[in-house]
């Protein structure tokens, strides 16, 4: 066996309901809380004020700061920071999905630190540890795994570039995975959250860093979501697909945060930066298809597991048959989702590809893709992603 490490310090507390005890953990670690989210709307209106409630009747001081956007941005960060500096807070309470817990956890580093959240982005400013406020996250999506990982996605529109604060005390202390908070996710959002925990795992099953503890993780994510996705997307209020589901994002979480993502994430964060209004899991599919034909020949293990998962009666055929075939069955399965996009269906320019490009390669995903690419390589993959071939 490889050597490998593990570390995993968010305490979680998985399953149906459980969003009722948030006032008990809230009350554990602090008195006044920022409560992060979206604006209030139908499907989470009720769901913010049961949590505000909860937290109100054990105690706690309760400020709600509901600016959160989709991708969410360094001003929306920087104005929550000086929000829960002023007010003194002394924990941070992400809910909703990926982008509010990233800005709940980015809260936590702007109140406490100087200057502007984005001079601590990865490879700059040292986040100091001892003093990011505490996280606690409530996901509402499936998806992002947010609610284990040590990250913080954040995008500076100035810059058009994504990038993510990282430290480990950005691991919430505790959080409150209940899959009934994802029984209103609409199907479209469903499919493209759902993808996501497919390429964290994914992408850590054929990662240059794999470990053999992570692979179990990554493994029956991967078979939860081909099983569970197209359930939930059909049939929303499918309580064993969602739960399987919620499970299978916090395993790809788990999974991230030990092993990191490699290419696909490199270039959808790049097309994040450049492209409004596009969601994670879509700039994921975009770029899937090319990028495991590209892939696959330096993977061929890993890649044949991933197709026998899809379609076991490619047991019958050899590693190097099956896992080409792979490439094939991730096509299906976006297809099946709804997510069998171009960049030219999400009206990108085709002037802003270059750019894209270049952004791909300035985070390090890319150096534990198992084949490590070239600027030129990585260019033909986005071109090759502008029109889809059906
Ligand atoms: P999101 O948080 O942007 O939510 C997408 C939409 O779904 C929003 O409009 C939201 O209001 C809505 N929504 C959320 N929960 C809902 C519910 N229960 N019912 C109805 N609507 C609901 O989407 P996301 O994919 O969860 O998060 C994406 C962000 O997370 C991106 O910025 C991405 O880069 C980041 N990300 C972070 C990590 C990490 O480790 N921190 C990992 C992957 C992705």
């Amino acid at each position: 066996m490889r050597n490998f490490n593990y570390y995993q310090p968010t305490r979680i507390r998985f399953g149906w309901s459980r969003v009722n005890e948030i006032g008990k953990v809230v009350a554990r670690i602090g008195k006044r809380c920022l409560m992060v989210s979206v604006k209030p709307f139908p499907a989470m209106e009720s769901l913010f004020e049961k949590v505000k409630n909860l937290c109100t009747d054990a105690g706690i001081e309760i400020i709600h700061y509901d600016e959160v956007i989709p991708n969410p941005t360094t001003t929306c960060v920087n104005i929550g920071s000086e929000i829960a500096a002023n007010k003194e807070v002394d924990v941070i309470l992400g809910v909703g999905g990926g982008s509010s817990i990233d800005t709940a956890k980015a809260i936590a580093v702007g109140a406490t630190h100087k200057g502007d959240v984005w001079d601590y982005r990865l490879e700059q400013k040292r986040i100091e540890s001892n003093r990011v406020l505490p996280i606690i996250a409530v996901p509402t999506t499936a998806g992002t795994g947010s609610e284990v990982t040590n990250m913080a996605v954040i995008k500076n529109p100035d810059e058009k570039f994504k990038s993510a604060l990282a430290d480990r005390t950005l691991n919430p202390t505790v959080s409150i995975i209940d899959p009934e908070l994802t029984l209103t996710v609409p199907p479209y959002i469903t499919a493209s959250t759902g993808f996501d925990a497919f390429c964290h795992s994914f992408e850590t099953l054929i990662n240059k860093n794999a470990s053999d503890f992570i692979d179990l993780y990554a493994l029956d994510s991967i078979k939860k979501v081909i099983k569970y996705l197209p359930i939930a997307i059909k049939e929303g209020s499918n309580r064993e697909a969602r739960e399987a589901l919620s499970f299978a994002a916090t395993l790809g979480g788990l999974s991230i945060t030990n092993i990191g993502t490699i290419l696909p994430h490199g270039i959808s964060m790049a097309i994040g930066g450049h492209v409004p209004n596009i969601m994670h899991g879509e700039s994921l599919a975009i770029m899937y298809p090319e990028i495991n034909r590209w892939t696959w020949k330096y993977a061929v293990s890993k890649y044949a597991i991933i197709a026998r998962l899809f379609n076991p009666n490619l047991k019958k055929e050899s590693d190097e048959a099956a896992a080409e075939k792979a490439c094939d069955e991730i096509d299906l399965f976006l297809k099946k989702i709804g997510l069998w996009l171009s960049l030219e269906d999400k009206n990108v320019p085709k002037s802003e590809l270059k750019a894209i490009a270049d952004d791909s390669l300035k985070l390090r995903n890319y150096s534990l893709h198992p084949k490590v690419p070239s600027l030129e390589e990585v260019n033909n993959l986005i071109n090759n992603s502008y029109k889809r071939k059906d």
